[in-house]
């Protein structure tokens, strides 16, 4: 296997482009090497440009929940396609899939359509605002809610990949209302209520996936949502990774919990941008032009979009592949483990649904903390042999390995295989 067709893109990208990337999950950095060159994806496998074939556990970080350009999906895209591509008014397309995202969220009686999961984000806090008539909002360390300035305090993902604490350009004013409390831990929430008055929401990723991926202990959320009740705090839940794909009515339907507000994105648009944002009408209400809340979009409720998250979806509720997911889940979890103890490497695997991944560690991962005890040297090396022995995984270690429902039993015995000889090449480094 060799990669001199994506070194040589990378170093042509490298001129115009940042980092020749247009997302920095993308470059290398913490795993060393070049970034790959894709050229296409169908089904489980993805391709890059040297021709070297792996299955695809990045599946663009989530969205191709039914793996690559399934037939009805792309039959869907090239009808919409024939219409027009943008129209500046409403479609029937986007009551469609408004019709399936409130019937899969139930506390959603409305919802509104945007084109990435960091506008749908930063419009519910604007709304969560609005309706309270608060201004603060409490955050968890190591939850990633996309890249607006607010919420660019104590995330994971890229910034916890670069160790970066915030961001540079983020001005101290866009973070003073943003409080951060620890994940699966109630008290440094209570703390916080204890001495604010003035709070309009609490923000969770109600499965962790942007520090790895980490589990939501016992009643944690419930007794979180009862927590924000109590005060008159709107609980976001923000799933735009989770959302269609822990379950079909996303982590709340999976663990019986709910939300006043869901963020969406990810899947819903099976792979073109597509982020929503809803909750019961009386909050919707305050959305502009029902509402006092402004919040708008060029291209939101893109006609192509529409339709390929419409065909995702229903493809999706046919399929139902959860139980499959949840199986497919374990037997990578118990080669990771298995693998692990054969060669003595301390390791933890986090799995919920198809969201899973491994953490080079002997401690338990339940917060940003603990995740980041990971020894990183060695997820670095675990990916490159992954790749050599064609398995494409996210090239970080603080991002969820995806499962979608392309994955056939040859491809699962190739990634079973693969882990067994990079957890070796872990071991041999740890001599
Ligand atoms: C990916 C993600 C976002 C940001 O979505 P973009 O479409 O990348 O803007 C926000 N929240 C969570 C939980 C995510 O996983």
């Amino acid at each position: 296997m060799d990669f001199k067709k994506s070194q040589k893109l990378y170093k042509k990208g490298l001129v115009h482009m940042v980092g020749a990337v247009n997302s920095p999950v993308r470059a290398f950095a913490s795993v060393g090497g070049n970034p790959l060159f894709i050229k296409k994806a169908k089904g489980s496998q993805i391709i890059d440009v040297d021709n070297n074939k792996y299955v695809d556990l990045v599946l663009s970080y989530g969205p191709m929940i039914l793996g690559h350009r399934h037939n009805k999906v792309q039959k869907a895209i090239h009808k919409a396609l024939k219409n027009g591509y943008t129209f500046g008014a409403s479609t029937e397309n986007e009551i469609k899939l408004a019709e399936i995202v409130c019937d899969a969220f139930p506390e959603m009686d409305k919802v509104r359509f945007v084109s990435s999961g960091t506008e749908a984000v930063l419009s519910a806090i604007r709304l969560a605002r609005a309706f309270t008539g608060h201004d603060k909002l409490i955050k968890f360390a190591g939850c990633y809610h996309g890249h607006s300035d607010a919420l660019l305090v104590a995330a994971g993902s890229g910034l916890a990949t670069l160790s970066i604490p915030g961001s540079k350009g983020v001005p101290n004013d866009a973070v003073k209302n943003t409080l951060i409390a620890e994940y699966n831990n109630l008290d440094s929430v209570k703390k916080h209520i204890d001495e604010h008055k003035d709070i309009a929401a609490i923000i969770i990723e109600p499965i962790g996936g942007n520090m790895g991926v980490v589990l939501p202990q016992d009643n944690f959320l419930k007794d979180l949502h009862e927590l924000a009740k109590a005060h008159g705090i709107l609980l976001i839940a923000d799933e735009v990774m989770t959302g269609f794909r822990s379950k079909f009515g996303g982590a709340q339907e999976l663990l019986g919990v709910t939300a006043d507000i869901t963020c969406l994105g990810k899947v819903v648009g099976g792979g073109f941008p597509v982020g929503a944002y809803g909750a019961r009408n009386e909050i919707m209400e305050m959305v502009s032009p029902l509402g006092p809340m402004y919040q708008a979009g060029t291209l939101s409720g893109n006609p192509i979009a529409m339709a390929s998250g419409i065909a995702t979806l229903r493809e999706l509720k046919r399929q139902d592949p959860y139980a499959e997911f949840n199986k497919v889940g374990e037997r990578l979890k118990a080669a990771m483990l298995f693998a692990a103890s054969e060669n003595n490497v301390d390791l933890k695997v986090n799995r919920f649904g198809s969201m899973i991944n491994p953490f080079f560690t002997k401690t338990e991962v339940v917060d940003f903390k603990t995740a980041q005890t990971s020894d990183t040297k060695k997820f670095g090396i675990f990916f490159w042999e992954m790749i050599k022995n064609g398995v494409f995984l996210p090239p970080s270690q603080f991002e969820a390995w995806f499962l979608s429902s392309a994955l056939s039993e040859e491809d699962i015995q190739k990634i079973e295989k693969a882990i067994q000889v990079a957890m070796k090449a872990v071991a041999s480094y740890n001599k």
